[in-house]
């Protein structure tokens, strides 16, 4: 009842929780600058804000069924982290959301992985500045700057779709022009308005089942500056609040990483605890 250690109103037994957050304190391979590993408490910390009570759609968290399981100790190497990310399913309910809060985007292809063999097929929309569609990048093939390129290979996922693009290698973007991988960039959102932009990505996506992984940097750092690898020209709060909003209903699963709370005065962790709130409530409503 008192552990501040938990996402707030997330008190419930994981056996029986609806959603189950897990922290995933891990930059090993971050390129620009570090710190993502002290996110999760960030966001924790900035949960505690909030009423339980959520206007928008009638929800209360004092009615719903959320676990926090902790943070995983994922150690400094990254291809123990991403197996041990996914051993950390084995305490996650087969019917709950799992939520993860990073740490940084190379969290995201193990959670995939496990969502998508414990469902079957999903399609997959990530927020993004970056394409992270490397083969491999400072020597390893797990680094945050190849997420999009690893969550491709999985055989599991059958749709994908990134929003709010701005930076990648001549590379990269080749590789999805060869491969048809959908991208929009964060000028698309701009000049067609972000519900257009998203309802073409969910048709690229083409399944009822979506697992969301929202990179912080895809936000314009006016509205979120602690992130590893800040990009001016993103999204707003508001577009990402609307990706939640109509993305919940679908979602099996969501990620929110590269939070670096260090670089700012604590905006980031705030907008990544309020959307978290805003998943969850979103979710329950359709649900109910
Ligand atoms: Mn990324
Ligand atoms: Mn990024």
């Amino acid at each position: 009842m008192f552990n501040i250690h938990n996402f707030a109103d997330a008190n419930a037994d994981p056996e029986v929780a609806d959603f189950v957050i897990v922290g995933a304190p891990f930059d090993a391979t971050t390129s620009f600058r570090s710190g993502t590993r002290e996110g999760p408490e960030a966001v924790r910390r900035a949960s505690y804000n909030f009423e339980t009570y959520v206007h928008r759609h009638s929800i209360d968290f004092r009615d719903l069924q959320v676990a926090d399981l902790g943070d995983l100790d994922l150690g400094s190497d990254p291809a123990y982290a991403m197996e041990t990310i996914g051993d950390g399913f084995a305490f996650i309910p087969e019917g709950a959301i799992p939520i993860f809060i990073g740490g940084e985007h190379s969290i995201t292809p193990p959670i995939v992985s496990e969502v998508a063999r414990r469902r079957g097929e999903i399609g997959v929309i990530v927020l993004d500045a970056h394409l992270d569609l490397r083969d491999e990048y400072g020597g390893t093939r797990y680094s945050h700057a190849c997420a999009s390129r690893r969550i491709l290979e999985l055989s599991g996922v059958s749709g994908y779709a990134s929003i709010g693009i701005r930076s990648g290698d001549l590379k990269e973007y080749l590789y999805a022009e060869e491969r048809g991988v959908s991208y929009h960039t964060s000028d698309e959102v701009r000049e067609r308005g972000i519900e257009a932009v998203l309802e073409e990505a969910l048709a690229e996506v083409g399944t009822d089942e979506i697992y969301l992984s929202i990179d912080f940097d895809a936000i314009d750092p006016a509205f979120a500056p602690g992130v590893g690898t800040p990009e001016p020209f993103g999204l707003s709060s508001w577009d990402v609040r609307y990706v939640v909003d109509r993305v919940a209903p679908k979602a099996v699963g969501l990620d929110a990483n590269e939070i670096a709370p260090q670089y700012d005065g604590g905006q980031t962790a705030s907008l990544g605890a309020k959307l978290i709130r805003e998943f969850i409530a979103a979710k329950a409503a359709a649900d109910r």
